[in-house]
């Protein structure tokens, strides 16, 4: 089932022409507050009021022109000013397809560069995501050339690939912010662990080398380490490990996406983890939608009910 959802979510055919269901439209509605961002601003400022921060992403990727890229990088800026206005300390997550990857690096480079820049200057954070692999030494050449002179930038890595423990320890001299997931494309056993239980002790073990640099960084350690995940055992298994050699709460920030076990966010937080949702919004949710419907299949039987008048 995973692999027929993830295989949907790159079918051209299909992405023309299930966002015009109805039904669609409204299971969408689970993970994702609306199209625009009001809507995304509105749910930040509900989190806000409970101690929760907010990260927001608009959705789309891989585009077909450059000029499309300069629309999305404007869409950002304001982003970052309407949130600042709203005194919301909310960051950016960007895809790098989006901001034209694959057309030309260096325009792709010099967005996030200016996005880095505002976000620096008014207190917010530039999150790079992470696409499927054949993006991945892109996405991390880029990042590295960011962090080079500013520090309110991050990148999140996958643990489900093997490579995942190298690039972490090439990066960690540079002091990086990295946002770590289990991974939601479909990867070859050649280059990615299949299993859930492998991707879960990788997800773990490199949690605790990322935390234990933050702990012997103290308040100068500029290195920021989030755990992107809904799997709260796994949560409560690194931070146990945490605990026990001496790693503050503080060192563990949690991120989860709208719309799941936000009851179980709302309970680390109030546990004294560091917590963020990542709001997603905009017209282009179908690849998206159907990652989140390729991680619990459960989630199509969902979808299905919307069917029901
Ligand atoms: C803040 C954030 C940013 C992310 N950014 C990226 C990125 O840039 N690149 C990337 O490849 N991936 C990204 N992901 C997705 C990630 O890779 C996983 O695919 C996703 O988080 C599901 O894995 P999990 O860690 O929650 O664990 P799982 O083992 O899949 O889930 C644990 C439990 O959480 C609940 N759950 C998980 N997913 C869902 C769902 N879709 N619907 C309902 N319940 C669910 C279920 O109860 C499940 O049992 C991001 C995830 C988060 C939270």
């Amino acid at each position: 089932m995973r692999r027929i959802l993830l295989w949907a979510a790159r079918n051209s055919w299909l992405q023309d022409r299930i966002p015009r269901l109805r039904f669609a439209q409204r299971a969408v509605r689970r993970f994702m507050p609306g199209e625009d961002l009001p809507a995304a601003l509105a749910v930040a400022e509900a989190l806000a009021a409970r101690g929760i921060g907010a990260v927001f992403t608009r959705l789309g990727e891989n585009l077909s022109e450059l000029g499309e890229a300069d629309a999305v990088a404007a869409h950002y800026h304001e982003v970052l000013d309407e949130a600042h206005a709203r005194g919301l300390g909310a960051e950016i997550s960007v895809k790098l397809t989006q901001l034209g990857l694959e057309i030309d690096r260096e325009a792709t480079y010099r967005h996030c560069l200016g996005l880095a820049e505002h976000a620096e200057r008014i207190g917010s954070y530039l999150w790079l995501d992470m696409e499927g692999s054949a993006h991945t030494d892109a996405t991390l050449d880029l990042y590295q050339r960011l962090l080079a002179d500013h520090r309110r930038v991050g990148i999140c890595l996958q643990a489900y690939l093997r490579r995942t423990a190298a690039d972490v320890n090439r990066l960690l001299p540079m002091k990086p912010s990295i946002r770590l997931v289990k991974g939601a494309y479909d990867e070859p056993a050649s280059i990615a662990f299949r299993s859930r239980a492998e991707v879960a002790a990788s997800f773990q073990s490199l949690s605790l080398l990322i935390a234990e640099r933050v702990r012997d960084g103290g308040r100068e350690a500029d290195v920021r380490l989030v755990m992107a995940t809904h799997d709260t055992a796994l949560i409560e298994r690194i931070t146990g490990f945490g605990a026990a050699i001496g790693i503050p709460k503080a060192a563990f920030e949690i991120q989860m996406l709208y719309g799941i076990r936000a009851r179980e966010l709302a309970r680390l937080s109030g546990d004294g983890y560091p917590a963020r949702t990542l709001i997603a919004y905009g017209p282009a949710w179908y690849p998206w939608y159907m990652r989140r419907l390729a991680e619990r299949p459960a989630n199509v039987l969902f979808a299905l009910r919307q069917l029901l008048p």
